[in-house]
């Protein structure tokens, strides 16, 4: 096949417009709601509720700061230990930061590439004082729930879910963002519904959705004048925004099984071949599909090493590596990105506790950073940095035509060939 480069780009996951969003916002305007009120606001939060099957939905600027609200309610203090998903974004960590808090990283496992619950358990043996649990829902797959759910019940610790890729995913039959005491949904504009920027807290807990309604819009009191008894951010969703999202969201549906339906093409594109997909519990969970991910098998990886900012690898017949195949990729006009890489090989939180299943697992990744290979036995060290050593995101942007697709999944095997 002679493949030439897309004209125009092939996105990871750009927005998809449907044209009621442009009503909602013109609505919006035309009415004069122009402010952080209005019933575009109203609206996408009633949606959201019932679509996910919770009480309250808080609107807000963003997910990050719908996880902020979200710690600050789980009691989060100066110095206080939370343990959190590795493998993520780092705006699922960042707003324990911002409390004061210390995220402890637990290790990631193979079969969702979500928190590992026997390496949650280690943590909890590890610093039994912990009671505040961050879970992600990586690329849209649900994390092992259940498990994580008894063993923090165990220990009275209060879960906060980070369903900001998850949107409309179940576990067991009921939606991500439904799990813990206090979770987050994104709109960012490549999530799988936009408002081009928004969030959403979602809680069953009628207290806290109006501690958030209040904290969010600078924390007034009910006077006459501007009264402040505590701390105030503002963090209001727009209603302009909320006109996007209103319009935005009868098409989850529809987005899920798009996505759905360019993850099942991948993994029969791939099937013959040394690679895999980001794997879920087909049993118990429907994910919704938001990136499709491959990782490489490792005895199909060619050498490649990267520092902080670089990386170089080996091209071998046979073999290949995410930084070939993104390389690749790129060369044609189509965008990957490489997994996230894990917060305990980020320098900022370098100095954190970081649990794999054995325990402590900071004096074998420490030595890996330093050295920037696998370890002596030539065994990765831990399972989120295995995954982000082999593992790449694909694109998987609902407008990518089935023809598109086909030359990515040939370009993967054009370097694995
Ligand atoms: C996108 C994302 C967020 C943050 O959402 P914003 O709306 O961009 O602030 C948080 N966590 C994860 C895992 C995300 O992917």
């Amino acid at each position: 096949m002679n493949i030439k480069p897309f004209e125009s780009k092939v996105w990871l996951s750009s927005p998809t417009m449907h044209g009621e969003e442009l009503e909602y916002v013109k609505e919006a305007y035309e009415t004069n709601w122009m402010s952080t009120v209005g019933a575009n606001i109203n609206e996408s939060e009633r949606i959201v509720c019932e679509k996910v099957g919770c009480n309250y939905a808080v609107a807000l600027t963003c997910g990050t700061a719908a996880l902020h609200m979200a710690v600050k309610l789980a009691g989060v203090k100066q110095g206080d230990k939370v343990f959190c998903s590795d493998m993520t974004f780092d705006a699922t960590v960042n707003p324990i930061v911002y409390e004061g808090g210390v995220p402890v990283f637990v290790d990631t496992e193979y079969d969702t590439w979500n928190m590992d619950p026997v390496a949650l358990e280690k943590a909890f043996e590890l610093y039994p004082e912990v009671k505040v649990v961050v879970v992600v829902h990586l690329y849209g797959v649900p994390a092992k729930m259940d498990k994580i759910r008894e063993i923090c019940k165990r220990h009275n610790a209060v879960i906060i879910e980070d369903a900001a890729e998850s949107f409309g995913a179940t576990y067991k039959g009921a939606q991500t963002g439904t799990f813990g005491s206090y979770n987050c949904i994104s709109f960012n504009g490549n999530k799988i519904i936009t408002g081009s920027a928004g969030g959403m807290l979602l809680t069953d807990d009628k207290e806290a959705a109006e501690k958030v309604r209040k904290w969010s819009t600078q924390s007034r009191e009910n006077a006459p004048w501007y009264q402040h008894e505590e701390l105030g951010y503002n963090y209001r969703m727009s209603n302009v925004i909320a006109g996007v999202v209103r319009g935005q969201l009868p098409y989850l549906e529809k987005h899920v099984a798009q996505k759905k339906a360019i993850y099942m093409r991948y993994k029969e594109g791939f099937k013959d071949l040394p690679v895999s997909m980001n794997p879920y519990d087909e049993e118990n969970s429907e994910p919704n599909f938001w990136l499709s991910c491959m990782v490489i098998y490792p005895e199909a990886m060619c050498k490649q090493v990267r520092g902080e900012q670089e990386a170089l690898y080996i091209s071998e017949p046979g073999k290949s590596c995410p930084t070939e195949i993104l390389e690749t990729l790129a060369k044609y006009n189509v965008e990957g990105r490489p997994v996230w890489k894990p917060m305990h090989m980020q320098p900022i939180y370098r100095m954190n506790p970081f649990v794999t299943r054995e325990g402590n697992g900071r004096a074998k990744t420490n030595a890996y950073i330093a050295g920037g290979t696998v370890g002596k036995d030539g065994k990765p060290l831990d399972v989120g940095m295995d995954i982000f050593h082999r593992g790449l995101c694909l694109p998987s942007d609902n407008k990518m035509t089935a023809e598109q697709q086909d030359v990515v999944i040939e370009l993967v095997k054009k370097c694995l060939r």
